[in-house]
Order: C-alpha cells, then structure tokens, then sequence
C-alpha cells in the first residue's frame, strides 16, 4: 500500500480524500495556501505545507511548489483532486518525472482526453455510441462546412476542441449563420484555450446528462459502477445529481456500461473515471470523458457501497481490480444537493464568517463538507462549501429524507442555495424525474417572471 500522500487540494474533497487515506493506515500531508490555513482537513492531516498566497495560480495550480510538497515530506503519491491541476496532463507528467505517484490515469491518456476531437475519435472507435459530427476539426473551407452541417442537420453545435466548463460553443440553427458562428469560436478558442480547433456536432434540443462511473486499473481490468443522471444544471453547473438515473432500465445500463468498460480497456485507463453522455429518445451520445474522481461521486458510493477514492488509492498502488462487475449491486436511490455559499436568488457568491452550523443526520444521510462553525469561507475559490447526499430504498424515499435533512441543516452568518434545493425538492417536474438539462432554468426564468408580477 501506498505510505504518504499529498492531498493538492482543498475544501471538501481534500477532507474526503485524507478520510479515505486513513481508512487504509495512509499518512497525509496538506497542503494549503495562506488563507486556508484553517482548513478542517489541514487540522487533521499528518502534516501540512503551505504553499503560497491566496490566488490558485500561485498556490493550488503551482506544480513546482506541488512537487516541492512531495519532496520535502518524503510522500510517495500525489492525489489531485477534482478541479486545479487534476485534468492537467502536464502537470501528471511531471508528478511522475519527479518519481511520484499521480492518482489518476496516465499522462497520454488525460492528453487525449483533454482534446475533444481525439477523444471523440478514440471513444468511437471504441464502439463508443458519439454525437453525429463532423468527426474531426473544421477547416477553412466555406462550402465543404456547410456540406458537413447538411449531412448532420441543423440545428448544429460548434465547439473548441479543447474546450471545458461549457466555454468555447455555439449553436447555429441556420446556415446563413454558420461561417461566422465557426469564425467567432474559434477566435474565442484561440483566446481562451490558446487553440482554434473547432469541430461540429448535431444539437440535441433536450436532452437529459447521464454519465457512467468507471474503474480501470491499467492492466486490462475494467468494471462499471452505473449511472449518474445530472441533468439538474444552471448554467452547465450541476446543482442535483441522482443515481440510479430515472427510467434506465437495467438492460439499458448493462449494455452502456459494458461498451465504457471496454473502451477503458482498450485505451489502457487507469484509476476512477466518467464517461459523460447526453441521452435522449432513449439513445446515448458520448460528450465527454472525465479522467478524475467528480463531485457528485457520493452518490455512485451510496448505491454500490463501494469506497470510490479507496478505489482509487488502491489502483494507485498498482493493485489490480479486487471488484469484478458481478459484484456490483446497485441498491436503492441517491440523491446529492450541492451546497454552495451564494445568494439563492442571485446567485451572487456569498463569502465570510459562519456563525453557526448544523449538520443534519439520520438513516441514510452523509454530509461531505469541510465547514465548520467559526470557519470563515474565502472569496477566493470556488463557492461550493459542502454535498448533502441521501440515500434511501426508492426515489421517494430519497426525496423525503433529503427534503427533512435540508431543513434542518442551518449555516448562519452567510447565504447559502438551501432555500433554492428545497424548492427544488418540492417541485413537482424534478419530483416526477427524468428531466433534461435545460428543466432547471425554464422553472427559474418561470418563479423570476411570476414573483415581478406579482411584486
Ligand atoms: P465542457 O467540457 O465545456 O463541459 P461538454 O462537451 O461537456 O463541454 O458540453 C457541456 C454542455 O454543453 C453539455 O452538458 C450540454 O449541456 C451542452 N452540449 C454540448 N454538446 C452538445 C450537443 N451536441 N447538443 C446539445 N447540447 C450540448
């Protein structure tokens, strides 16, 4: 087993990683910049190293003093995390050059990732089911692109090669637009990711996000762990997340699911992975692979039972699978709200002191959060301070027991989204299930024009 592992990261996911360390007698060390000195995991770690001011650049995205980090603690590997650096292939090529363990697959392979017209390529030579398209990167020429988006049918989306976090797209309902939508992204490629690739794919108007959870230990071993539906989005931010995904039939699951396993083994994968689709009219259509644990893999643990980041320690130290897919039973229905300090309305970020903080509790609730009362939440990072996953024997029972633990969850002295994942909770459409990825916006833009009416 692994002896010492460097967490790179903060907040919730670095207390989850340093837990799942423990659990395995693994010695920690922090790391952490200068205002999350007060981290509850730094606390608890074996040791911790700061690693420089408040902005990521200079700290959490700081490879060398990363490195450095290992170096000095005498660690053996390195966990990333989810965010930061832990899609960065660069910065896995250089843990390992410096004779660390990267906790995630191999540098070659989040470099193929990392380019969405090779990964496309990859998956559907894998048998992997794709999104019609241009099945590689557009060129110059005016007539041959329209003769692309003809074949597909429009509506067409057009997108950044290396693209991420739903930047870098545009979708074109008509071909009088098309040759400037293709010139304006990829001047904004150019700009935001420092490359013009652009590529096309047919726009699927309403489709659900369903992705599928997957371990690989890079010696020709893989399984799946099902699905995740997270079609609960604000601005291509998951809010909701929920496994199994309503109205997949098991038939359904096994066959996505054994094609993903044998795309991993066919492109030597290592570690945890997500392989993310749009689905819709009962098809499934690769968008993306996530080399990485994700946030909202607490709720694949509640319906398997299985440790996901242990799992991935384990791979890590180059053991192979000990899970074989029979042994995967799902169980029940979970659901994971995402707490975020921001206001519910506005959704401005709501940094600074928490005055008081109660968890919630009873059968089937898990809180994944590094808060604490008297902790104060930095305006520096991200504004989510926390998960609430429930786990229950059927969705309604899931939905019942999420709606009890969020009202008795409080975080005073900031704002938070609670009052939002109640109304959630409580509307009937997301009650109903299997809603697509453009539902959570129509309802805000509905409860936006109906309270100015009636104010
Ligand atoms: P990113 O890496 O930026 O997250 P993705 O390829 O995962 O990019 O796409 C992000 C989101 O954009 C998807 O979750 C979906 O909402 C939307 N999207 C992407 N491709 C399509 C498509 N072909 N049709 C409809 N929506 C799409």
């Amino acid at each position: 087993m692994l002896d010492k592992v460097v967490i790179a990261n903060r907040g919730e996911i670095a207390l989850r990683i340093l837990r799942a360390c423990h659990a395995l007698g693994i010695r920690t060390v922090a790391v952490h910049s200068t205002v999350d000195r007060n981290l509850k995991h730094v606390a608890m770690a074996d040791e911790s190293v700061c690693i420089g001011p408040a902005p990521s650049t200079d700290s959490y995205l700081n490879m060398a003093q990363l490195i450095a980090a290992a170096e000095v603690t005498d660690a053996q590997a390195i966990h990333p995390g989810y965010g930061f650096l832990s899609e960065n292939a660069d910065f896995a090529e250089r843990v390992e050059e410096s004779g660390f363990i990267f906790i995630g697959p191999k540098a070659e392979t989040i470099r193929l990732m990392g380019d969405k017209v090779e990964a496309i390529r990859a998956m559907k030579d894998a048998g992997v089911p794709c999104v019609p398209g241009s099945g590689g990167p557009l060129g110059d020429d005016a007539e041959t692109n329209i003769g692309i988006a003809r074949e597909i049918g429009y509506p067409v989306i057009v997108k950044a090669a290396g693209g991420g976090g739903g930047r870098g797209m545009r979708v074109v309902h008509t071909e009088a637009h098309l040759a400037n939508a293709i010139q304006t992204t990829k001047s904004e490629a150019k700009a935001a990711f420092g490359n013009d690739m652009v590529y096309m794919e047919k726009f699927l108007e309403n489709p659900r996000h369903v992705e599928i959870q997957v371990l690989a230990d890079g010696q020709g071993n893989a399984i799946h762990l099902g699905e995740r539906d997270c079609s609960m989005q604000r601005r291509h931010q998951k809010v909701v997340e929920e496994a199994p995904a309503p109205g997949i039939t098991a038939e359904q699951r096994a066959e996505i699911g054994r094609v993903c396993t044998e795309a991993c083994i066919r492109i030597g994968y290592r570690g945890a992975g997500t392989f993310e689709f749009l689905y819709e009219n009962g098809r499934f259509y690769f968008i993306e692979m996530n080399t990485r644990i994700q946030v909202e893999h607490p709720v694949t643990e509640m319906v398997t039972g299985i440790d996901l980041v242990r799992e991935q320690l384990n791979i890590a130290a180059g053991h192979k699978l000990s899970l074989k897919q029979d042994d995967i039973v799902l169980e029940g229905h979970a659901i994971e709200c995402r707490i975020n300090a921001e206001d519910p309305d506005t959704f401005m970020p709501s940094p600074g002191l928490i005055a008081h903080f109660h968890a919630p509790g009873g059968p089937g609730v898990r809180v994944d959060s590094h808060i604490y009362e008297g902790y104060r939440v930095p305006p520096n990072y991200d504004s989510m301070i926390g998960k609430l996953i429930v786990h229950g024997p059927d969705r309604e029972t899931a939905i019942a027991r999420m709606r009890v633990a969020l009202s008795e969850m409080v975080v005073d002295g900031i704002k938070t989204n609670i009052p939002l994942q109640q109304r959630i909770l409580a509307d009937v459409g997301f009650q109903q299930g299997g809603q697509n990825i453009h539902y959570l916006e129509k309802r805000l833009k509905e409860q936006k024009e109906k309270s100015l009416s009636i104010g």
